[in-house]
């Protein structure tokens, strides 16, 4: 068990924000977020803030080089059935179980239900089909999301999951 220290955004500064989450969850949700975030960027989202994140993709990257060397390559292998559940279910109408979701083409919004929310920070894509909260900075696919929001383990969000579709 890891407990790293990452830029929180909460207070639109440079906090930094303590979080427990394994080396091997980290490598798996920020390899995600780099990749959604450069596509953002390069699409010029209008609801974002680029020099902020220019700066917090930077951060990630160091984070992220010096939590790979310490690992094995191996980061993520899904089972046969984790896979089946994800390729059946959308995660747009998944979260939207939770909270109401505006938004175009393959990208929504909604206030987040895992911190006290003032605006709108919770962005899901239907294409990628993962989300990412930029208010308190969690993020992942929706069974990431099950777990978290239910505060259940990957068996209880699969069930659930699985109960959804
Ligand atoms: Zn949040």
């Amino acid at each position: 068990m890891g407990n790293y220290t990452f830029p929180s955004k909460k207070n639109g500064n440079d906090e930094i924000e303590a979080v427990n989450y394994t080396e091997k969850d980290w490598i798996r949700v920020y390899k995600e977020n780099i990749k959604w975030a450069d596509r953002c960027l390069e699409e010029e989202a209008d609801y974002w803030n680029r020099f902020h994140w220019k700066w917090y993709i930077g951060i990630n990257k160091r984070q992220l080089q010096v939590l790979e060397s310490k690992q094995p390559k191996r980061v993520f292998k899904s089972t046969t059935s984790i896979k089946e559940i994800k390729e059946r279910i959308d995660i747009v109408q998944v979260i939207e179980h939770y909270v109401t979701l505006r938004g175009r083409n393959h990208q929504y919004y909604g206030y987040c239900p895992l911190h006290s929310d003032h605006s709108p920070s919770l962005s899901v894509d239907s294409e990628k089909q993962l989300w990412h909260c930029f208010g308190c900075g969690k993020g992942g696919d929706v069974i990431d999301f099950i777990k978290l929001v239910e505060n259940i383990d990957i068996r209880g969000a699969m069930k659930k999951l699985g109960g959804m579709t």
